[in-house]
């Protein structure tokens, strides 16, 4: 019998790297498939890779000892089906399992909060402690997973590969395939006295208090990514991000499209009939609002730059100020008196309380509009 390390054309102190590597290039040239007459090769190659990819069996060939060998006949001399596949398409190809034992260490996953903010921070912004609910570094065993005082050990079902070779039936006679090892789930290693505060996994659930700035103009939706704030991963694995959702109040006054503001602002009659300036207390305090004289029901006053900040320009929105114009109510004599007389001078009210045949005018004018005369 040819000696393996021959076989596969790699030196006795290859690693298991070159040997994989070795065997996928040949059996890439040589499988039966691809070239019908290299059977006997192939199988050779096959026999000399199943013994030094395997330590054990490895160091049991590198000793002379018995079972150095390889595997009894079935299909393909006793290599495994993944084995193949990744020859031919690559690592992890139709197996879907990379070489090697996989690790416990994991990114930690992005966690995605919500975050009710008012208005004023919203438009200006600001910062805020918050507390998250996430999962953090295991106090006791610092992401080790084991109980202080002990290491993770060498899995002795898989040796340390993480995965297991099992034979099956099928339709091609007996078949081995390659699975993760039951015994480690595929990672190597074994706990032998997990930590008992993290049942081995390294971290904890916890509430994290948390400071977060918010920037000036975000609205509802907006949502504000920090980075390796989120969950920490297993095994101290790094931690994800979290993702603040902004979600904005509503405001007893104001209204938002946008950056601009809306609200309304209630103006006296006589007000809207004289002109005013009335105080109006704004996110940046209290603003004159300028009622020109005659001013109408519905009318806006813009105050500029009284909006929220724009969160990705410089400046900011308007604030528009709808007026509505209220009637006086409850009016005493004098009043009432007052409001006659300044009717009457304007031919408005008859003192019957009808009214006056020139307005009447302005209504039918109206009607004639609407009725498309
Ligand atoms: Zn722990
Ligand atoms: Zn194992």
């Amino acid at each position: 019998m040819s000696d393996y390390y021959d076989v596969l054309g790699v030196s006795k102190d290859a690693s298991t790297e070159d040997i994989k590597r070795a065997y996928r290039k040949l059996a890439r040239k040589l499988h039966p498939d691809v070239n019908p007459d290299a059977g006997e090769r192939f199988k050779e190659v096959s026999q000399a890779y199943e013994t030094l990819s395997n330590p054990d069996k490895r160091s049991a060939y590198d000793r002379g000892g018995p079972g150095a060998g390889g595997a009894p006949g079935g299909f393909g001399a006793g290599f495994g089906f993944s084995d193949i596949m990744d020859a031919f398409f690559g690592q992890g190809g139709a197996g879907g399992r990379g070489a090697g034992p996989a690790s416990r260490t994991q990114r930690g996953q992005d966690a995605l909060i919500r975050v009710d903010v008012d208005l004023s921070e919203a438009a200006f912004g600001g910062e805020r402690s918050i507390q998250v609910d996430t999962a953090v570094l295991c106090p006791t065993c610092k992401g080790t997973c084991c109980q202080p005082g002990t290491s993770p050990q060498t899995c002795d079902i898989c040796h340390g590969q993480g995965s297991v070779q099992r034979v099956v039936r099928s339709l091609l006679g007996q078949v081995m395939t390659t699975q993760a090892c039951p015994t480690c789930h595929g990672f190597g290693t074994v706990l032998p006295s997990p930590c008992l505060e993290c049942s081995g996994e390294g971290r904890v659930r916890a509430r994290r208090p948390l400071t977060i700035r918010i920037p000036a103009g975000v609205d509802t939706g907006t949502r504000i990514q920090l980075a390796s704030q989120g969950e920490v991963g297993t095994a101290g694995g790094p931690p994800g991000d979290l993702y603040v959702e902004i979600h904005e109040r509503p405001h007893p006054v104001f209204t938002r499209s946008g950056d601009d503001l809306h609200c309304t602002l209630q103006v006296p009659m006589t007000a809207a009939a004289l002109g005013a300036t009335i105080p109006l207390e704004t996110l940046d305090g209290t603003e004159d609002v300028d009622v020109r004289p005659g001013a109408q029901a519905g009318e806006t006053v813009t105050l500029k730059q009284k909006g929220a900040e724009h969160l990705r320009a410089q400046g900011r929105g308007d604030l528009h100020v709808q007026l509505e114009v209220v009637t006086p109510r409850d009016l005493d004599d004098e009043q009432e008196e007052l409001l006659r007389r300044l009717a009457e001078l304007r031919g408005e009210v008859r003192p019957s309380g009808k009214l006056s045949p020139a307005h009447q005018g302005v209504f039918s004018k109206l009607r004639d509009r609407f009725s498309g005369r």
